[in-house]
C-alpha cells in the first residue's frame, strides 16, 4: 500500500474513501483485507485501532471491520468471524469509520496531549505513558509531588486551555531537524527506531509538541472539557493521571 493511501496520517476528518481490494488472507480464521487506499487508523500511541465496515458497491455487500492493524506496511483490516463469504481482490468498495467512536477518541487523545503540555509547562513532570479508549484515557507522569490537592488544579488548566481554542497541527519532519527540537528530546524521540527517517508530530500550538502517529481534532475547543477522574501512585516517583470527556456545558 502507497504511504500516501493511509490517509489516517494526513486527514483524521476523512471518514469514508472509495477504495479496490489488492490483497485477502484468511489462512487462520481470521479475515485480513488489504485496501490501495484507507481511511482506518491501525492502532499504536495508546490510541486504539478504529472500527467500521467495507461495503462493496456492486451488490451493496457489507462487512464489518473489528479492528485495523500495520503489518508490513500495510494498513490491514480485520474482518468479523463468521461472515459468509470474502470481498474479492479487484473489488471496489468504500471504507467507512464508525465515525462516532473515532471522533471521540481523536477529542481523547488531544485531551491527554493537553493535559501532557500543562503538566510539563506548570509542574515540569515528563510523560512516560498512556492509553485512551473513546471518552476516557490515562497519562503516566514521573511526577513526584503529584497529590490529590493537585488535581483540581489540573483539571481547571487543561480545560482552559481547552477553552483557548488552540490549533492542533500536524507536522512532519526529516529526523534530524525533529532530534534538534529540545521539546521533542523530552517526550523519549529518542525511543523511536533508527530505521525512521521521517517523523510526524502533533503540535498543540503554544502548549504541546510530540512525536506522534495518532488522530487528533483540530483544534483544542473541539474536546470540550474534561474531568480528572482519578490518580494513582505507580511507585514514589511514578504516578498515573485519569480522565474523562465531558460535556462543555457540565
Ligand atoms: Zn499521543
Amino acid at each position: 500500500m502507497d504511504p500516501a493511501g493511509q490517509l489516517c496520517y494526513t486527514d483524521a476528518y476523512a471518514r469514508s474513501v472509495e477504495a479496490r481490494v489488492v490483497a485477502i488472507d484468511d489462512a487462520d480464521g481470521v479475515a485480513r483485507v488489504v485496501l490501495d487506499r484507507t481511511v482506518f487508523y491501525p492502532g499504536g500511541g495508546g490510541q486504539p485501532s478504529d472500527r467500521g465496515v467495507i461495503l462493496r458497491a456492486a451488490d451493496g455487500r457489507a462487512w464489518t471491520v473489528t479492528a485495523a492493524k500495520k503489518a508490513g506496511g500495510d494498513i490491514v483490516h480485520e474482518l468479523e468471524a463468521g461472515e459468509d463469504g470474502l470481498p474479492a481482490v479487484g473489488d471496489v468498495v468504500s471504507a467507512d469509520l464508525d465515525w462516532a467512536r473515532r471522533f471521540a477518541l481523536m477529542r481523547t487523545h488531544t485531551a491527554l496531549h493537553t493535559l501532557c503540555g500543562v503538566v510539563w509547562r506548570d509542574y515540569n513532570a515528563l510523560v512516560t505513558g498512556g492509553n485512551m479508549e473513546p471518552g476516557a484515557g490515562r497519562m503516566d507522569f514521573e511526577f513526584e509531588r503529584m497529590s490529590g490537592d493537585l488535581v483540581d488544579e489540573i483539571e481547571a488548566k487543561v480545560n482552559a486551555e481547552l477553552a483557548a481554542g488552540r490549533e492542533v497541527r500536524v507536522n512532519v519532519l526529516p529526523r534530524d531537524e525533529a532530534f534538534a527540537i529540545p521539546d521533542l528530546i523530552r517526550t523519549k524521540i529518542n525511543l523511536l527506531p533508527p530505521g525512521i527517517d521521517v517523523i510526524r508530530t502533533i503540535e498543540i500550538v503554544g502548549l504541546d509538541l510530540q512525536a506522534d502517529g495518532g488522530t487528533h481534532v483540530g483544534n483544542t475547543r473541539e474536546v470540550g472539557g474534561i474531568k480528572v477522574t482519578g490518580y494513582e501512585s505507580k511507585g514514589r516517583i511514578n504516578k498515573r493521571i485519569r480522565l474523562q470527556l465531558v460535556d462543555p456545558a457540565e
